[in-house]
């Protein structure tokens, strides 16, 4: 933020806290504060949220529809990038969030941004926030959680997965991200997706801007906008959001406990080869605590990846 004041040096390591005229604390890293303490955003992009998307091979790479469908994604990414601009950013990155995250188009992206492509990040779909150095982000082209209504709704595996609770409640991927980045004292500013992925937005970011691109009618149909109007929306909105950066103190808002529901006995049995994740109530259920959300969504990760190279094609 430009508009931050020196204050107290935070407790230890590379950041320190400084305290914002409004009050709340800012953290920041001492280079980033020596370099004039710049306003960057990171904008989470997945696919299933994006304009004109309700369809499997819609986002399915190396299919036709795909192709057609990344402009689509692109434009909205874009759109996004553009209103944080107007609403006084310096820096924006982004992350690519869906399935090999590599899906956007470079080529047709703002030249002030940045992106970040490409699998195998410690910190998967908000990879970037880690650093001390984002004062706010965007989720873009989000669905709604697995076992849920809304367009292509899932938690991170297309299907298998019939539902996923934290500490209890219904998790998307946008409430479990949420929770990762509130570890990062991140504010969640711009949620887009269907009209359902809005109405879950408002359950773990209330203040966030959001922007419904579709309506949802079934798993697979929705009443779609334009890309150029939705590019309209979700400028506007993102130019709003800007307003809403900063950060706050780290939320250390653990124990966190994780419980999965697959559609499948054997890939909750599966697993269980992740050191502390045990079978739960119920035949095709695991669970699991993590003391903190960096720990939950890495083992999470895992439990995936292990359930996934379970499924057999046909048989599931
Ligand atoms: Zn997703």
């Amino acid at each position: 933020m430009r508009d931050v004041q020196a204050g107290v040096p935070g407790p230890s390591g590379r950041v320190v806290y400084w305290t914002r005229p409004d009050g709340r604390r800012w953290v920041g890293t001492p280079l980033a504060w020596e370099n004039g303490a710049v306003l960057k955003i990171l904008i989470s992009a997945d696919m299933e949220g994006a304009t004109g998307v309700t369809w499997p091979a819609d986002v399915l790479p190396g299919t036709a529809q795909w192709e057609r469908c990344r402009a689509l994604f692109t434009s909205d990414v874009n759109a996004a990038v553009l209103g944080f601009y107007d609403g006084g950013a310096d820096e924006v990155l982004i992350n690519e969030a869906h399935w090999s995250m590599r899906n956007l188009l470079l080529e047709q992206l703002d030249d002030r941004a940045q992106m970040l492509t490409g699998r195998h990040k410690s910190l998967s779909m908000v990879e970037g926030v880690q650093h001390g150095d984002v004062d706010a982000i965007a989720f873009v082209g989000y669905h709604t959680a697995a076992g849920t209504e809304g367009v292509l709704a899932h938690t991170y595996l297309a299907n298998s997965i019939t539902g996923v609770w934290l500490n209890g409640a219904r998790a998307s991927e946008g409430l479990l991200n949420a929770h990762v980045v509130a570890e990062y004292g991140v504010p969640v500013v711009l949620v887009t997706g269907d009209d359902l992925t809005c109405v879950d937005a408002e359950g773990y970011a209330p203040a966030a801007r959001k922007v419904a691109v579709k309506d949802h009618v079934s798993r697979y149909a929705a009443v779609c906008r334009t890309p150029a109007r939705t590019a309209a929306d979700i400028r506007a909105a993102a130019k709003e959001a800007a307003a809403l950066a900063g950060r706050y103190e780290p939320v250390a808002g653990g124990p966190f406990t994780v419980e999965l529901e697959f559609d499948a006995e054997h890939l909750a049995d599966a697993s269980t080869v992740v050191p502390g994740v045990a079978r739960a109530a119920g035949e095709r259920r695991v669970s699991y605590t993590s003391p903190t959300m960096y720990e939950a969504i890495r083992t999470f990760k895992a439990v995936t990846t292990i359930a996934s190279s379970a499924v057999e094609e046909q048989y599931g």
